[in-house]
């Protein structure tokens, strides 16, 4: 028999398995060689003051073994064996294409995925010449090519919307291609890139061994669509037929919202947020958050953080913090500067870094009037290309210590940053839309307030956030997820606006492919 308990421990009996042992046998009054095992279901750290505990959520094992079987992959051979005929193409490699793919494939359904990008391997090399020469490669880059925009990021795999799918079957397919297992049970899991780029090459190794094929350096250029019925996909090279496609592509390829819009395919423009990423040292983020000047000490990870208001009458929030992580250059065309964060799974360089930003409304685009839906899009376009132009090319990033910001002072100098293209001292008033530098000003101050020393000089805003989610959504039927248009087009993942994140897009690929699934 198994009993589920709560234990709350310190951070460093928290981090030992015999400890953990003996203060459960305490808790339910046996003897510790009554447990035959510990399964650890949630774990999450509360440090609201000063004497820090680790909550745990265990399952204790007394006088037997577990039966749990474990999970399994189970009809991924069923594409080789049915030696099925019925195939299904997927327009994008990220989160969203790849764990559709891997549905199909247990469904007995060839997936056709078509990548712009390249695989993980190369695509590597052209990050490593993207730093060289701050030119950027358009079809492969921080955003684009095999693992989409989750390849090169924290890796972080929480997420709010739970409704959508099944987030533990998603966290169990991680794991079972490579994800460490404290995914499973982690309040705040993540695996960071280093992790993450093995794990996609595993998902392409068994999409490709169990049926499934993928085609690198494969953009697609338009939909062939015939009666209000999808046909297949023209790429730049050729022709590729299904009547069921899933386009899963992303914020980042405008091309596709623009082709969709000329070929009068209904998208429509949704609220978005845009603002700067803020890095502090890590160290003083730990001091900050785990209430200690000695920081967090051997046993605690580096610490998080979350902000969220109200400000001069629009959301402000924190997002997507990368603890020990460093600010990439995440744009996907010369001429635009763009940022975003990632670490390793150590998560141990000296900085914090989370993107800050404001939303984006309706109404905050109607100098884009003309460019109808799609008036988001030049909005954020604009974005970089004033920020490019600020910092001086190459990616250099527009910068500002955070105090100087809120005081509006030029910074002479910055702090070491993990930002390796440079950092160009600017008034970022000049660089920010009015409404967004006046909110984030607001939202310093009140961040300040609420953490003491988190409003500081030390830390610097980097220019500019603009990709944090999708200004266009690509409508879709509630129920059975096609195009409110054109039957067998399943607009999916982040960049039809129903993910906003890793093992969101993921499940939404994974919803997608059963519908498909369950009408043939
Ligand atoms: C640097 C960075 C760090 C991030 N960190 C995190 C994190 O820690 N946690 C988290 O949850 N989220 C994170 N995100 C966001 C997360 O990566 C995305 O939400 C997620 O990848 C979206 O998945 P997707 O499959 O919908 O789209 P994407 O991952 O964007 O994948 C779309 C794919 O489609 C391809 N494509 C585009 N156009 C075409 C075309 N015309 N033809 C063929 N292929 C095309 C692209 O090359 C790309 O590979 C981060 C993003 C970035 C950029």
């Amino acid at each position: 028999m198994y009993k589920d308990i709560n234990i709350s421990l310190s951070p460093k009996e928290s981090s030992f398995d015999n400890t953990i042992k003996r203060k459960a046998a305490e808790f339910l009054k046996i003897k510790e060689e009554e447990i035959k095992e510990i399964q650890k279901i949630k774990s999450s750290i509360d440090a609201r003051r000063r004497n820090i505990k680790v909550n745990l959520r265990l399952r204790v094992w007394i006088g037997e073994n577990p039966d749990n079987p474990n999970f399994s992959m189970e009809g991924i051979d069923s594409v080789k064996t049915n030696k099925s005929s019925k195939s299904v193409i997927i327009v994008g490699a990220g989160p969203a294409g790849l764990f559709a793919a891997l549905l199909l494939i247990r469904k007995g359904i060839k997936p056709i995925i078509l990548e712009r990008g390249k695989c993980v391997e190369e695509r590597k090399l052209d990050i490593r010449d993207l730093y060289r020469s701050g030119i950027v490669n358009t079809e492969s880059n921080f955003s684009f090519g095999e693992g989409g925009a989750g390849t090169f990021s924290d890796g972080k795999l929480f997420t709010r919307s739970k409704k959508r799918g099944n987030v533990n079957e998603i966290l169990q397919i991680l794991h079972y291609y490579g994800a460490q297992e404290d995914i499973l049970w982690k309040g705040h899991p993540h695996v960071g890139t280093d992790v993450l780029s093995k794990i996609i090459v595993n998902i392409r190794k068994d999409i490709l061994n169990f049926g499934g094929e993928i085609h690198f350096k494969t953009k697609v250029t338009n939909l062939i669509v015939e009666n209000k019925n999808i046909k297949g996909v023209k790429t730049e090279n050729k022709d590729f037929k299904s009547d069921n496609v899933i386009l899963a592509t992303g914020h980042s390829a405008k091309d596709v919202y623009k082709f969709l819009e000329e070929s009068n395919i209904k998208i429509e423009s949704k609220d978005f947020a845009v603002g700067v990423r803020l890095e502090h040292p890590q160290a003083l983020i730990d001091q900050i958050q785990y209430h200690s000047k000695e920081g967090r000490g051997k046993y605690l990870p580096a610490a998080e953080y979350s902000f969220v208001g109200q400000f001069s009458d629009r959301g402000v929030f924190s997002f997507c913090m990368c603890p020990g992580g460093i600010v990439v250059p995440a744009s996907t065309e010369d001429g635009l500067q763009v940022v975003n964060g990632m670490s390793s799974s150590g998560r141990n360089t000296i900085w914090a870094n989370s993107a800050m930003v404001c939303q984006v409304r309706q109404d905050d685009l109607l100098a884009y009037k003309e460019y109808g839906n799609l008036a988001g899009l030049y909005f954020q376009e604009d974005m970089e290309k004033i920020a490019y132009k600020f910092a001086g090319g190459k990616l250099k990033a527009p910068a500002q210590r955070m105090k100087d910001f809120v005081e509006r002072k030029f910074s002479n100098d910055f702090p070491k940053s993990s930002y390796k293209m440079g950092l160009t001292s600017c008034d970022m008033y000049k660089v920010l839309p009015n409404f967004v530098s006046k909110s984030l000003k607001e939202a310093f101050i009140s961040f300040g307030k609420k953490a003491n020393g988190f409003l500081t000089n030390e830390a610097v805003m980097i220019g500019v956030e603009t990709r944090t989610s999708s200004p266009v959504r690509i409508p879709r039927d509630r129920e059975n997820m096609e195009h409110v248009q054109i039957q067998g087009l399943y607009p999916c993942g982040e960049g039809a606006g129903y993910a906003g994140g890793i093992v969101s897009a993921a499940m939404d690929g994974y919803t997608c492919a059963s519908r498909i699934s369950e009408k043939y």
